[in-house]
């Protein structure tokens, strides 16, 4: 059953509002079969009553009627300012599929709009679409996308652009915000509502718990940190972990100025608004232990009802205190994998750790090095190790590869069966900024075809296909940075 709570002010009805001549951009038949659509020949809904749906301007299919869709409130701190009542502003939540939340974004005003227009431009909605698909793909938990619809009705951004709506699916779309709202108005009764909500549809688990709030919040910050260490491992930057963007199921949502980093730079910047980096790549997890605490907060007051505020501040502190924790686990057991390690030895760490500072300092790019270092032979000189040309300082990294050969060999594993493995974790394809950008030109021109040909490639990120091997290369030194920013 999607998200209900009791009250007008919190969950408005919201009706799409429609968009004129409405045509298919984008559609993920993997994203269809969670949701229980079935496929026709052409790779489509088979019943066409999808495209106005999945697009505002109908309620119904021939077997589906979404009878009221909703817009619900939530607050939020934003680049680490509290910027109080927010909501959905351009998400409409349809109703329920197949145990999935069916969520349009961009299809217009609702009472939380505020100054905005409700709108989703075409050139957000594919990065969306893409991504989404992309880091299911790669075994990142994120929301999912069904579907780019497109329109001709422009949209006044920088510059006139166009509409589109994108479809969202996600068992659930409630955030840190949704929390901090109730707690913000100091409503008792509606955060319990809402964290008892959470609980029987999300975490049955914690109903059986002496202290279900507390492991609830134990759960939620688990997940997250298991969430941000996934992130780092991909080379992903967000781009705006307000606190309103963090979902409590820990998917990576709304996405917006996200971006995978090219070249290895710790503190790389992703969104061009962010100019103190707040988000950088290198800060994401101190920054989503920081949203954790502003989710701890908002739940002193369900944990203060059997024992005293001090003592619910202090259990929350404590359950706090396992982020850091278990987000270095999660971020060494994944880097270890990087690296094709399958024991754990003392020192793999500070090889990790030396071997990201020298990626650093001679700019590597990030996918392609953990890539190739699968291929590495234990048997070869370091001196027939190409990867070593890329970097700056050789002997430094010659130093670095003649430790690593070392503990290669300590891991009494095959070349091949290490490479095999190390690729299963180590993607050849993530959807680069440029690769998108293309992608976009091309839609922007009504050319859609390689908006479905990435969606494809990204599908199986891990695979070789070498009839697409272009689109695992780096940028091109000489195309201009894609700038992206908050305006979507
Ligand atoms: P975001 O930065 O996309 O996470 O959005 C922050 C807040 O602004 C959310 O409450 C959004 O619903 C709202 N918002 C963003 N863009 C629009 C828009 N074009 N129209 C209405 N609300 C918007
Ligand atoms: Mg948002």
């Amino acid at each position: 059953m999607a998200f209900t709570l009791s009250g007008d002010d919190v969950c408005q009805t919201a009706l799409p509002t429609s968009i004129p001549n409405p045509y298919w951009v984008a559609f993920s038949p993997s994203s269809a079969k969670l949701a229980g659509i079935t496929i026709g020949k052409n790779k489509l809904p088979e019943d066409q009553a999808w495209l106005a749906v999945l697009s505002g301007n109908q309620l119904n299919t021939s077997e589906h009627h979404f009878l009221n869709p909703i817009a619900t409130v939530y607050s939020g701190h934003q680049f680490g300012v509290w910027a109080g009542q927010l909501g959905d502003g351009r998400a409409i939540l349809l109703g329920d599929l197949a145990g999935q939340e069916l969520q349009l974004k961009g299809a217009g005003k609702t009472r939380f709009s505020r100054m905005g227009d409700g709108r989703a431009v075409l050139r957000s909605s594919i990065r969306e679409f893409l991504c989404s698909e992309a880091m299911h793909a790669l075994g990142v938990p994120t929301t999912r996308a069904l579907s780019v619809i497109g329109s001709d009705l422009p949209i006044r951004r920088e510059t006139i652009e166009t509409a589109a709506v994108c479809a969202r699916l996600a068992p659930s779309f409630i955030r840190v915000g949704h929390f901090e709202h109730f707690a913000a108005l100091q409503d008792r009764n509606r955060l319990k509502e809402l964290a008892d909500y959470l609980i029987a549809s999300h975490y049955p688990e914690c109903l059986k718990s002496a202290a279900p709030y507390l492991d609830l919040f134990r759960s939620i910050c688990e997940r997250n940190a298991k969430l941000v260490a996934q992130w780092q491992a991909f080379g992903f930057c967000h781009g705006v972990l307000n606190s309103d963007n963090i979902s409590v199921l820990g998917l990576t949502m709304d996405y917006g100025p996200f971006g995978f980093l090219d070249q290895f730079q710790i503190d790389h910047i992703c969104n061009h608004s962010d100019q103190g980096g707040r988000y950088a790549y290198h800060r994401q997890p101190q920054i989503m232990h920081w949203n954790m605490a502003c989710l701890a907060s908002a739940m002193i007051p369900l944990l203060s009802v059997n024992s005293n505020e001090n003592e619910a501040q202090e259990q929350l502190r404590t359950a706090l205190e396992a982020f850091p924790v278990t987000y270095a686990q999660a971020w060494q057991s994944l880097f270890r994998k990087k690296l094709g390690f399958v024991s754990s030895q003392d020192g793999d760490i500070a090889l990790i750790e030396r071997l990201l500072q020298a990626m650093h300092d001679s700019r590597i790019d990030f996918t392609n090095f953990f890539r190739s270092l699968g291929a590495i032979n234990t048997k070869t000189s370091i001196q027939q190790i190409n990867l070593r040309n890329d970097f700056i300082d050789r002997i430094a990294i010659d130093e670095w590869f003649t430790d690593y050969i070392e503990r290669l060999k300590a891991e009494s594993i095959a070349d091949s069966d290490r490479k095999e493995g190390m690729n299963r974790v180590n993607p050849k394809y993530v959807l680069r900024n440029h690769l998108a950008q293309t992608a976009i030109e091309l839609a922007q021109k009504k050319d859609f075809s390689e908006v479905n040909k990435l969606l494809m490639i990204l599908e199986s990120p891990f695979d070789e296909q070498p009839e697409h091997e272009a689109y695992s290369f780096a940028p091109p030194p000489n195309l201009p940075l894609v700038e992206v920013s908050c305006s979507s």
